[in-house]
């Protein structure tokens, strides 16, 4: 089998305001072969970016677009491609945009392969005991926390065991974070799971004086109170206070996670599919994590083509952790799968077709396709 083109299509809401919801634009990648089978994946990032880093022209041995590196190329050979992509990029890439296009690239791969033998990528990462996962509900903050109580009972109503409230109104004061906590734990009682994600990094000392606060309250984890660079600083935080520090939405690739576990001593990892480096990059993560006793839940906010790709990783983890379960009503969160995955009583199932099991809704690609 060879691959014949590498598609890159950009969908874009009619408008796209400045908040903290990554599924407003997405840029999906198609990768065609010669036998007809064609594997889809997406980069959550900027479409526009990774779109320039596929297509680009060559401009030396190692500063080159990734299309060209796979026109010709074996699809079932996803590490040699994987390291080729990294290596002939390494002058402009390593981490960052290059990575988030190459992790697109990988779970298209990966949704090839399954494709040529009849298996779903869970098969094909050493197979599941399980049918169902865990899903945590996933939100912004609203503006009030009148709002959030309302919201949170929705959800539970649902059938939802864990709710996560992030960015939008918090991070405007440790009593404000404090009093958000408290009314959604009041709203919900002693049986769910709260987690908070702050998303925009404050200070040391807002971040520790939360952390402790919260101490009291049971929440799952606390995540992204910092900036992602901020290793020394999470170190500190995660010694000063007993609930788990989460974060890595933000970090790629095998030594990078390195990096936050080793320096920054977070507690929980969130390495998301469509940015670390796909399929391949988090398996070894994965095992990084478990050897140095840190929790992976992935990160997970954008089409059901990275739901698929997460429900079918998280299914073949020795622990089975949740996966994000963004609820928002966007349409690229909603449509993009011919057969949305749901979440029924907090849980979804793992899509059982070859691959990552979803197919793209042609008609939501027609009506928001960029260009
Ligand atoms: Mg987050």
């Amino acid at each position: 089998m060879k691959i014949t083109d590498v598609e890159t299509i950009i969908l874009r809401l009619p408008v796209v305001e400045l908040i903290g919801d990554g599924t407003q634009d997405v840029a999906i990648v198609k990768i065609h072969t010669d036998e007809g089978i064609v594997g889809i994946g997406e980069g959550h990032t900027s479409p526009y970016v990774i779109e320039s880093i596929i297509n680009a022209p060559a401009s030396h041995v190692a500063s080159r677009g990734l299309k060209e590196l796979l026109i010709g190329q074996n699809p079932l050979d996803i590490g040699v491609l994987w390291r080729r992509m990294f290596a002939s990029s390494s002058v402009y890439g390593r981490r960052g945009a290059v990575i988030h296009a190459i992790s697109a690239i990988d779970l298209a791969l990966w949704d090839i392969l399954g494709k040529a033998t009849g298996l779903s990528v869970s098969q094909l990462l050493g197979g599941t005991e399980i049918q169902e996962v865990d899903a945590y509900a996933s939100i912004l903050m609203p503006p009030s926390p009148h709002e959030a109580q309302r919201q949170a009972e929705a959800l539970a109503e649902q059938g939802f065991r864990a709710i996560k409230f992030g960015w939008g109104h918090l991070g405007a004061g440790v009593a404000k974070d404090l009093a958000y906590v408290k009314a959604i734990r009041e709203a919900v009682g002693c049986d769910i799971a709260i987690m908070i994600d702050i998303g925009t990094g404050v200070s040391l000392d807002y971040a520790t004086r939360l952390a402790r606060a919260l101490e009291d309250h049971d929440i799952y984890f606390l995540e992204e109170p910092l900036p992602p660079d901020d290793l020394a600083a999470y170190a500190r935080l995660t010694s000063a206070t007993q609930v788990p520090i989460a974060t890595g939405e933000k970090e790629t690739t095998l030594s990078g996670f390195e990096q936050l576990i080793t320096r920054g001593r977070v507690d929980i990892i969130q390495p998301d599919l469509a940015r670390a480096g796909g399929l391949t990059e988090l398996r070894r993560i994965a095992v990084l994590a478990q050897l140095h006793g840190v929790r992976l839940v992935p990160h997970c906010w954008s089409t059901d083509i990275l739901v698929a790709a997460t429900v079918q990783f998280v299914a073949t983890l020795p622990d089975h952790p949740y996966v994000e379960f963004c609820v928002n009503d966007s349409p690229l969160r909603r449509e993009v799968a011919r057969e949305p995955i749901t979440a029924s009583n907090g849980r979804i199932r793992i899509p059982t077709g070859p691959g990552l099991g979803v197919a793209l809704n042609e008609e939501t690609v027609a009506r928001y396709r960029y260009h």
